[in-house]
């Protein structure tokens, strides 16, 4: 390692003094200097640097120390590296020269000019459907664990503020945002409340940068400094008793930070702008309003990511998001993430889908409508952050133009919902002027083509005349001088380090006139100036200087009137996503045939024929048509079902019945339509599910113990108004440990919790539970047997199975014949022995199998299954020749024989069988 050392800053130059004096500034960060044509990074930065994007490590051997490690790269494509080292969470500092190098006197001044973090950073190449969330913490003193967070996404604006009492809650809430960045208060690292919480951050949210943020940012006079700097006093007032004084710290914070770092690079691109005028306001928001998915449920149900496909296939937010803009898909992904509790909003939303189901042709004229509206939350980002140019205003124009026609289609059709959305203020005055003021096509960037129309400025209009005509004149020039030297191949040119020139051919140099200047000479001939075209080159030249000036100044007059309507312009867009994310919802109800479910707060959860939503649209490549199915838990007619345990053989279609059980509860309570024919949904507060044996050595802990410390959890913090899916718990340990916790487990849900539990298992004795247990019931998925193969039924049917068909499926998946055979022997032998060894049920029975662990055969003893089928096929007992040769073996003293001994009646054995 190779550390700065600041001890003795006079053995440095002058520029690696500077340089040291950013980095003590920012120490966590990578500083990059910009040197000549390079970017540079020195010491650990350098190593690092070096390491992450793959760069040669040379050192700088100008110092008078020793030589300073040294990395760089080269400034015009800084951009995509420094991208990069955000993507892998680093916060990047850039120091830039601020004056001309060759007009400098001494040392080049150089400042920071960029500060770019993983949670500010906008990244323009980033997809339009990412949300990339900059959070903050802070925390009330006293001697409980209690926290405010705010989150914002510095592209589109969006910024809200909750609060929560548990690191369970503040965990799940940074998954939920996605957060890339996390700020958080220094204080934070010595607090012995705190510094555990920030280490199982670390621990189960890899991804997520930790900021720390000095005493005098995160204290709650400069966090609220900066809220009243952005939304006012009385604003901020307003929120006082709606959000608890960390949450506004934390909003203060999350606040400041990203505007300062937004500043550092404005004032460095000398734009308009440069502040966060777009985020309009702050929202309060209650983490209990919202159906908790935490980190590990997201995960196994494949919410945004699955397994086994890159992207989002095989996801539910790919199965969902038919939303027109991106806008729109970043409103689904928060409703998947934040299903809602609330039965009346949850029924507001279903009312405007079933009003869009209802009108197909209103449905498709929306949908066409909003093709047309761009990003209007990412536009409106970049023109207040000053990053736009003419084009985005034009963007902005036709999708003002485009809105109010979108909202039109969703008029009059009586669903609360759609009424105030289609209410929306379309902001018609900005549209209006963008109209006035701009071309139908500006040209991209200022002074290289035509941004204003005629007549919007006449000193603008002034200037324009000025440089054309100029330009004009030039041409009068050329023809004049043709004629008079007679050089047909005469031309008047330009270039921009020597202006205009005239340019004669060699063959034709004779006949220069005296008058004509020299101004250069190239391979072809020479260039040539007059009196009269230098006058004119110093006309053309400061006319097209004073436009590109003037248009530079009425853009920024016109981005400065767009900023200040941001608050109206943002409410616009987030009613044009809300809309468009309905929309899709219709379309994909009306497309797949999906119903409107009964959604409640009676303790039941009833769905007929329904379906997994990710794989009935995968059916084409499932080579088998999607079975729907049935299930019923909770309070029913004529029965409570607490916990149904799902039994049935491997890939039978246990997980995905769970799976897809958990999906239409989501659905239903983000107010969309269902995968199913009824369904009548009892809202959850938490859906909880736990995969057995999954492996998660990423996070250093052995899977049985990841297995049972979520397990853990989820006991202690799920209610009767949970849905719990535990999918085969127990596995990653031995058998008997592995039973006696599932059944435990079962049993505390049913006696403790009563929560709807539905618990696939392999361990077929579970389905005992039920004899004791009058909530507990059992279900099994439907195989049948057909010439000893096994065919999937894919059906849920009442009642337990008790076989596993385990061989069967080995062989479905082509393990060699003499293999399978081999385990059928095994297996017919291990079930004679189980049968003979027991008197009672078969786990007492399974118990002999493991020997000295018969202190855990009561756990579950008792009589046998009345009503089970007949457990396993018995085998023949053994015959009498068959006992007589096992009693031979077991009286044989194997240590006294010799091989020939042994061989010897080896050889009589077996033909005492024979015989
Ligand atoms: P299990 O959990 O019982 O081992 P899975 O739920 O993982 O079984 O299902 C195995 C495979 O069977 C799935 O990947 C899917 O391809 C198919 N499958 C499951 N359920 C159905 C169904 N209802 N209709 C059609 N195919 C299904
Ligand atoms: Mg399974």
């Amino acid at each position: 390692m190779s550390s700065v050392d600041l001890s003795n800053l006079e053995n440095h130059t002058p520029m690696m003094r500077q340089y040291l004096g950013v980095k003590a500034q920012h120490p966590a960060s990578i500083v990059l200097v910009r040197m000549g044509d390079f970017f540079e990074a020195f010491y650990d930065d350098a190593e690092t640097i070096a390491r992450l994007l793959d760069l040669t490590l040379t050192a700088r051997a100008k110092e008078k120390n020793d030589p300073i490690p040294m990395a760089g790269v080269p400034h015009h494509s800084a951009e995509g590296y420094v991208a990069r080292l955000i993507a892998l969470g680093r916060t990047v500092v850039m120091v830039d020269q601020v004056e001309d190098p060759k007009k400098a006197k001494g040392l080049v001044r150089r400042e920071v000019t960029r500060i770019l973090t993983p949670g500010t950073f906008v990244d323009p190449d980033a997809s339009p459907r990412a949300v990339s969330h900059l959070v903050a913490v802070a925390r009330p003193p006293g001697k409980r664990f209690r926290f405010g967070l705010a989150a914002l996404d510095v592209a589109t604006g969006t910024f809200r503020a909750t609060g929560g009492e548990h690191e369970d809650v503040l965990i799940d809430e940074l998954a939920r945002l996605e957060a890339r960045e996390l700020l958080v208060p220094e204080s934070w690292r010595e607090d012995e409340l705190c510094a555990p919480v920030l280490a199982r951050i670390g621990r189960d949210l890899p991804g997520l940068t930790q900021t720390w943020v000095g005493a005098s940012e995160a204290a709650p006079e400069p966090a609220r400094a900066a809220l009243v700097a952005r939304f006012g006093a009385e604003e901020v007032t307003a929120l006082e008793p709606l959000l608890a004084a960390e949450s506004l710290a934390a909003a203060g914070m999350a606040l400041g930070f990203a505007e300062r770092t937004q500043l550092a690079q404005a004032s460095f691109e000398r734009q308009a702008g440069g502040h966060l005028g777009h985020v309009a306001e702050l929202k309060p928001y209650a983490t209990g309003d919202a159906l908790v998915l935490d980190h590990e449920a997201r995960l196994h149900l494949e919410l945004f990511r699955s397994a086994g496909a890159a992207g989002r296939r095989g996801t539910l937010i790919g199965a969902l998001d038919e939303a027109v803009t991106a806008m729109g898909g970043r409103v689904m992904a928060e409703w998947v993430a934040r299903p809602l509790l609330d039965v009346a909003r949850i029924a507001e939303r279903q009312d405007a889908i079933a009003a869009l189901v209802a009108r197909p042709s209103a449905l498709d004229a929306l949908r066409s409508a909003l093709k047309e509206v761009h990003d209007l939350e990412r536009l409106l980002g970049r023109v207040v952050m000053g990053r736009s140019n003419p084009r985005d205003l034009a963007a902005l124009r036709a999708s003002l133009g485009r809105a109010p026609e979108a909202l039109a289609t969703a008029r009059d059709t009586g669903a609360a919902l759609l009424d105030t959305l289609t209410a929306t203020d379309v902001v018609e005055d900005v549209r209006a002027e963008l109209a006035r003021v701009l071309v139908d096509e500006p040209s991209v960037d200022l002074g290289e083509g035509r941004v204003f129309r005629d007549g919007v400025d006449p000193e603008l209009d002034r200037l324009v005349a000025l440089a054309e005509r100029g330009k004009e004149v030039l041409l009068d020039i050329e023809r004049r001088e043709r004629e008079r030297t007679g050089i047909s191949s005469l031309k008047v040119r330009f270039n921009r380090v020597f202006g205009y020139f005239i340019e004669i051919t060699k063959a034709n140099l004779k006949a220069v006139p005296k008058d004509y200047i020299r101004k250069q000479t190239t391979a072809g001939g020479e260039r040539f100036y007059t009196e009269e075209l230098k006058t004119y080159e110093e006309q053309i030249l400061s006319a097209d200087e004073l436009r590109l000036a003037r248009e530079n100044e009425l853009f920024r007059a016109l981005v400065g009137l767009v900023s200040k309507q941001a608050p109206r312009l943002h409410r616009l867009a987030v009613a044009v996503a809300t809309l468009d994310v309905l929309g899709a919802l219709a379309h994909v109800a009306e497309r797949r045939g999906w119903a409107r479910p009964i959604v409640d707060t009676v303790d039941r959860l009833e769905i007929k024929d329904g379906r997994h939503p990710v794989l009935e649209t995968l059916s084409g490549e499932l080579g088998e048509p999607f079975v729907p199915n049935d299930v019923s838990l909770g309070l029913l007619e004529d029965t409570d079902v607490r916990v149904l345990i799902v039994t049935g053989p491997n890939m039978a279609g246990k997980s995905t019945i769970m799976r897809q059980t958990a999906l239409i509860v989501i659905l239903a309570q983000m107010g969309s339509f269902v995968p199913a024919r009824e369904a009548r949904i009892g809202v959850v507060d938490r859906v909880f599910t736990r995969v057995g044996a999954s492996d998660d050595l990423s996070r250093g802990r052995s899977t049985f113990m990841v297995e049972m410390a979520e397990t853990a959890r989820i006991l202690r913090s799920a209610t009767a108004r949970s849905l719990i899916v535990l999918d085969e718990i127990g596995r990653g340990t031995s058998t008997f440990d592995g039973l006696a916790i599932a059944w435990a487990v079962a049993e505390h849900l049913h006696d403790v919790i009563g929560a709807r539990t539905l618990f696939a298992t392999h361990y077929h004795e579970l389905v005992e539970l039920s004899r004791d247990k009058p909530r507990v019931h059992n279900a099994h998925v439907a195989v049948r047997e057909w010439n000893d193969q096994i065919v999937f039924l894919r059906k849920l049917l009442p009642g337990p199975t008790n076989h596993s068909y385990g061989v069967q499926v080995a062989r479905l998946a082509g393990l060699p014949k003499p293999v399978v055979d081999r385990a059928r022997a095994v297996l017919a032998a291990l079930e004679a022995q189980e049968l003979r060894a027991g008197d009672g049920s078969l786990v007492e029975a399974k118990s002999a199998r493991g020997k000295g662990r018969t202190s855990q055969l009561h756990l579950f003893a008792g009589p046998p299954v009345p009503s089970a089928a007949p457990v396993v096929e018995a085998a023949p007992p053994p015959s009498a020749a068959e006992a007589e040769v096992l009693a031979a073996i077991r009286a044989l003293d194997v240590d006294g024989l010799t091989p020939r001994e042994a061989l010897a009646r080896l050889a009589q054995l077996q033909g005492s069988l024979r015989s």
